[in-house]
């Protein structure tokens, strides 16, 4: 009996153990859990963006975080002080404004090879005949954790003295090659001595040396920003080993976009999601990931300024399906910039939107939806607006988006959301999981024309399909 007893309690204690053990993987795989939820919300929480609206201005921050202290704060060190200037000029304000004064930081950025190529953009309006303008570029090296100016990468200064030839022949080529252009010799010779200033903005890619000159710096403001690529066979014998490249050029490749066949949408309630501002790689393939669970494409409107940053997420978006169209390049009120401005705010944007899809695009919206017939004339697209607004900019909050979308959808409607929130991206899913119980299908904007039997042109403004 007695012995009988022990082996009891020894099968208790096992047991006991055994389930101190499972106890144990439950915890660790809770905590693994917790902690790779943790990541995903650390790599979607990569950028900041801040709207703020008041009845004299607008204002609008979007700036990516890199995780690197020194970086993070130089890019928070720019931001604060240009946004602390226009604060400051608003504040003194005592007459009645024409127009809402106007600010807009953009801060974009790419990596090759190591290093971290930040461009910061301000733009901002405060009456008169123009937006002005800003820039400030960062070039940080994460093996040697240094930041870099252009002269850095050369193997001396000798031969980052010859930048300035190079520079000339690719500036003077695109004066053939474009005839929006008319340089004048003195004012592109005096932009280009080779010193750190004049090249600060400067982005090494697989094709070559990318290097911008803002407006003024080689030519006047309406021929606005330049940019030139100078190839690795112009360079590479002037540059330190580590920093050459390759010579070869890429072959360009079609790409085909997926098309579905748009019968089996024909007796369905439609819907346009559109998301503007974008694209935002983190947030905008969060979307991506989603929508086929919904038989759904979008519409993005698209800012030319975030394009070669975002490009991967774009050309994604383009061969799945999804339709793009132009939000312009800077997101500027184009009621208060002159028409050369606008017509290269629309162009530039084409032509971002070419380089990525292999097509321009046949839609735009006007950043505020502002527009006009003359803007119209000027862009040659369909111009698209809303009838659902979310105001998800303002609530960032999912539920709350998912409430708008629910309380205004109808067969026909263009939803405005903005995919550079994870909140409008989660919320325009919630709602899609509701709203195809409902009978409806999602749809691109030119998808909804088709279906409609309506024909797409440059004068009307298009709201809704009712
Ligand atoms: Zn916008």
């Amino acid at each position: 009996m007695a012995v009988n007893y022990k082996r009891k309690l020894n099968k208790k204690k096992i047991i006991i153990f055994i389930m101190s053990i499972l106890l144990l993987f439950i915890v660790i795989g809770f905590v693994y859990f917790l902690f790779n939820k943790d990541e995903v919300i650390a790599i979607l929480d990569s950028e900041v963006h801040t709207i703020e609206e008041t009845d004299t201005y607008t204002l609008k921050i979007d700036y990516p975080i890199f995780h690197i202290k020194e970086v993070d704060n130089k890019v928070k060190e720019y931001v604060d002080k240009r946004k602390k200037e226009f604060i400051d000029v608003v504040d003194k304000i005592d007459y009645e404004l024409t127009a809402k004064y106007d600010f807009l930081l953009n801060v974009t950025s790419s990596e090759y090879n190591d290093i971290i190529n930040i461009h910061m953009n301000t733009l901002s309006y405060t009456g008169g005949a123009h937006y002005m303008r800003d820039d400030e570029s960062i070039h940080y090296n994460k093996k040697t954790k240094q930041f870099m100016n252009l002269s850095d990468f050369f193997i001396d200064t000798e031969a980052f003295n010859k930048i300035d030839d190079l520079a000339y022949h690719y500036i003077m080529k695109l004066n053939l090659k474009s005839e929006k252009y008319n340089f004048s010799e003195i004012w592109v010779r005096r932009g280009i001595i080779p010193n750190a200033l004049n090249y600060s903005h400067f982005t090494f890619k697989k094709d070559g040396l990318e290097i911008l000159f803002p407006p003024y710096q080689i030519a006047s403001w309406a021929d606005g920003e330049i940019k030139i690529t100078i190839p690795y066979s112009d360079l590479n014998e002037l540059l330190k080993d580590e920093y050459k490249g390759s010579e070869k050029e890429d072959e360009k490749v079609v790409l085909v976009p997926e098309i579905r066949d748009l019968s089996k949408y024909e007796d369905k309630k439609l819907l346009a999601f559109t998301f503007d501002d974008g694209p935002n790689t983190s947030t905008t393939s969060l979307l991506l990931d989603n929508l086929d669970k919904y038989d759904a494409k979008v519409t993005f409107f698209v800012l030319g300024s975030r394009i070669d940053a975002h490009s991967e997420v774009l050309q994604r978006a383009y061969l799945e399906g999804n339709q793009i169209g132009s939000h312009t390049y800077n997101h500027q009120n184009l009621f208060v910039i002159d028409n050369t401005t606008i017509l290269k705010e629309i162009n530039d944007t084409n032509e971002k939107i070419k380089e990525v899809t292999g097509e321009y695009p046949k839609l735009i919206r006007p950043p505020y939806g502002n527009t006009n017939s003359e803007i119209k004339r000027l862009s040659s697209l369909s111009t698209v607006l809303w009838d659902v607004d979310t105001l998800d900019w303002k609530s960032r909050n999912a539920e709350k988006v998912c409430e708008e979308i629910m309380k205004s959808a109808h067969d026909g409607a263009i939803i405005l959301l903005h995919d550079i929130y994870e909140s409008s991206v989660n919320g325009a899913l919630m709602a899609m999981d509701k709203l195809s119980k409902e009978g409806y299908a999602f749809v691109t904007i030119s998808e909804m024309a088709t279906l409609k039997n309506r024909e797409l042109n440059n004068e009307e403004t298009y709201y809704n399909f009712k």
